[in-house]
């Protein structure tokens, strides 16, 4: 079976980056959802093993030691992780494993992975993201406030991710993000097996003539 691939969703949080993959999700069966690890207490109506895997800190660092965790990364306090297993098990079933994680975890799944398929997700603008933010109403204000200044230093990453898409329409920013990872898949860093087979077959036909 073809192996699927790793796609990694990054974005200001804000940017609807959750609302995007849960429509991916219900719109595609070839899509999985990797549930992330994280010391965070739950927000109203989040559930453990839905949203998250809620954790305590002695869990959290446990994991982190017996190399449970793809990666893992510090975000506003909080510690949050990729468990390991799920992602390997579901790329092996050929599954395009999604991963929703911010942006130090997302290059660190670029080292491991190099054929990762990087998306970064944002609004048109940051004054649309400030709205977004403070209209969810479920963070205080200086949660909002310190959500924008970590956009200042997310930016500066952008330019290594692979493709950026614009949210501000739902089902355009959908459309495009999978046009995008159709065509990353094309890739030929992301064929060399077929490649390789090419080249045997051409052997073979060379040694034929
Ligand atoms: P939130 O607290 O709003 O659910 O998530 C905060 C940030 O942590 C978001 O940017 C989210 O994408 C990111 N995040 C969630 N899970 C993980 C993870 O497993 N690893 C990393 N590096 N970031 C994550």
């Amino acid at each position: 079976m073809k192996k699927g691939a790793l796609i990694v969703i990054s974005g200001f949080s804000g940017a609807g980056k959750g609302t995007l993959v849960k429509k991916m999700l219900s719109a595609y069966d070839r899509f999985a959802l990797s549930i992330s690890m994280t010391t965070r207490a739950p927000r109203e109506g989040e559930v453990n093993g839905r949203e998250y895997f809620f954790v305590t800190r002695e869990e959290f660092d446990e994991t982190v030691a017996k190399g449970g965790l793809l990666e893992h990364a510090t975000y506003v306090g909080n510690s949050y992780g990729t468990p390991k297993s799920y992602v390997e098990e579901q790329i092996a079933n050929g599954k395009d494993v999604i991963l929703e994680i911010e942006v130090q975890g997302a290059l660190q799944v670029k080292e491991i992975f190099p054929e990762a398929i990087l998306l970064f997700v944002t609004p048109p603008s940051i004054s649309e993201l400030k709205k977004r933010l403070t209209g969810r109403g479920t963070e205080a204000e200086e949660v909002v406030n310190k959500r924008i200044l970590r956009a200042a230093e997310e930016v500066v990453l952008m330019d290594r991710y692979d493709y950026i898409l614009v949210n501000d329409d739902l089902d355009e920013c959908m459309a495009n993000a999978v046009k995008y990872i159709d065509a990353a898949k094309c890739a030929p860093v992301r064929n060399e097996h077929f490649i390789k087979g090419l080249k045997e077959e051409l052997e073979g036909f060379s040694k034929g003539v």
